[in-house]
């Protein structure tokens, strides 16, 4: 679909099943259930969204999920299913990894970082997008490198570790910043110290890719925030002011990871109305 001269794609690079209770943290399950169903692991359905957009001549890619690599075991654990969605939907546009010009993930989470790179032959760790410059938050590349204790099985460095080697691909940004002609990143960290949304701009339009800030539709209620959230008040602040910003500006939404509808818009009372076009 377009927003003025912005061309939007986007897709499920993976379905996986992640805790019930991880991702609504305090939340009654009595409550969180009726939205999103368990199994009988308690294990409820996630999907891993990427969005591909033109704008002003250029490839960017927002957010990369799983990716290819996850070991056999995290991958039973999680019920990971089409890990290779993200390049086959790339495929499907006509665009090679390499014709990419940006890349920006929400924060470098395994569910979100993984698809940064991939297994080449020999066995050695290859970048994905091998010509995309990657717009990270400096405070997000800090912790990642030396997580706390709570976080260490939260981030796998041969996700992002490449993007140093080499051609040094990645650029990291300090706080809120427009990294490329119409492309915004927003540090709101809550989740992760350097967890950033991406805004996509053409005009009066916008697009908010929003990370783990509003992972799932449940989320959009501001107190309503995962367990994995190292600052659980930060991030109802920030979701509250993204919330009341999308609404009033009429900003197209993104849950990075809602299976069913999970592009759409906030309604005036406050309603989540889902984009035909996008899902
Ligand atoms: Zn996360």
């Amino acid at each position: 679909m377009f927003l003025g001269d912005l061309e939007l794609h986007l897709l499920i690079a993976s379905h996986w099943k992640a805790d019930g209770g991880l991702m609504f943290g305090v939340v009654p399950k009595v409550m969180w259930e009726k939205h999103k169903p368990p199994d009988g692991n308690n294990l409820i359905d996630c999907a891993c969204i990427c969005l591909i957009a033109r704008i002003n001549g250029r490839v960017i890619v927002c957010e990369t999920g799983i990716g290819t690599k996850l070991s056999e075991k995290r991958a039973q654990q999680v019920v990971l299913r089409e890990p290779e969605g993200l390049l086959h939907a790339l495929h499907r546009l006509g665009i090679r990894p390499d014709e990419v010009d940006a890349v920006v993930t929400t924060h470098l989470h395994w569910d979100h970082a993984g698809g940064l790179t991939r297994r080449g032959e020999g066995g050695s760790f290859e970048l994905t997008f091998p010509k995309a410059r990657h717009f990270i938050q400096n405070s997000e590349w800090d912790f990642a490198l030396h997580p706390d204790v709570r976080s260490q099985s939260a981030y796998i460095p041969d996700d992002f570790t490449p993007l140093m080697d080499g051609h040094r691909l990645v650029e990291l940004i300090d706080g809120s910043a427009e990294v490329l002609p119409g492309v915004e990143v927003r540090h709101v960290g809550g989740h992760t110290p350097g967890s950033q949304v991406v805004m996509l701009r053409s005009g009066e339009f916008a697009c908010v890719v929003t990370g783990d800030v509003v992972g799932m539709t449940p989320h959009l209620r501001v107190p309503w925030t995962m367990s994995a959230d190292l600052d659980a008040l930060q991030l109802m602040e920030e979701k509250a002011r993204l919330l009341d910003e999308a609404q009033k500006h009429r900003w197209l939404l993104v849950l990075s990871h809602e299976a069913d509808q999970p592009a759409g818009y906030i309604e005036t009372d406050g309603r989540w109305r889902p984009e035909p076009r996008l899902t």
